[in-house]
């Protein structure tokens, strides 16, 4: 348990845009994506140095505010960059944690299958950014390859169930009108997404 994780940030008292009650939010530094208008770029370009923690000197930030997030049924979000390639600070928090504190994962899915599964015990809901169903549009906005995302989100309602994963898909201009977004959804409802929230991302 003495392993340290790259900390870009830590959020606390954040209500209505990471889930459920008060929660806190951690920001994991490093992403395999590249997105053209990332949202927060300094957790993987460099140019904020990470502070390495290990799970216990996270979870004392948390503890902090932990009557507020109890007394609303919130918790705790890992965001990033992009928290599934630290499999290991999940379990460890939650190992620690208040069992009553739900964990959730906002993510790209673009991560060794191996990763979510082995956190797939511990996640209880997952916001998953997929920019698009076109192949080409992903690219050309992540850099990353969408069957990685794909593959992943297939086995993750099978091992987690639907109601447990929220797809987010924005409308990206230059990349992604309403048109395209609508198409992404009814892609991803045909594959058994049952939870979308469309949005429209402003640059
Ligand atoms: S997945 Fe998120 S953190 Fe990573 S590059 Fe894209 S917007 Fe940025």
């Amino acid at each position: 348990m003495n392993n340290k994780y790259p900390i870009h940030s830590i959020g606390r008292l954040r209500m209505g845009t990471d889930g459920e009650g008060i929660r806190t939010l951690v920001f994991l530094s490093g992403c395999p994506l590249r997105c053209k208008y990332c949202f927060n770029p300094a957790t993987w370009d460099g140019s904020k140095e990470p502070k390495m923690m290990t799970a216990e000197e996270v979870y004392s930030k948390i503890r902090i505010d932990r009557p507020y997030i109890l007394a609303t049924n919130g918790g705790i979000t890992f965001g990033g960059g992009e928290p599934l390639s630290y499999p290991d600070l999940i379990n460890e928090i939650r190992s620690i944690c208040e069992p009553e504190m739900t964990i959730y994962a906002e993510t790209s899915l673009n991560v060794s299958w191996v990763n979510i599964e082995k956190t797939a015990d511990s996640i209880d809901k997952y916001y998953v950014d997929i920019k698009a169903t076109d192949p080409e549009i992903y690219k050309a906005y992540t850099g990353g390859t969408l069957d990685i995302a794909l593959d992943n989100l297939v086995k993750l309602i099978q091992r987690k169930g639907a109601d447990s994963v929220v797809v987010r898909i924005p409308e990206i201009e230059g990349f992604v009108d309403v048109e395209k977004q609508e198409e992404s959804r009814d892609f991803l409802h045909n594959m058994g997404v049952r939870r979308f929230n469309l949005f429209k991302y402003k640059v």
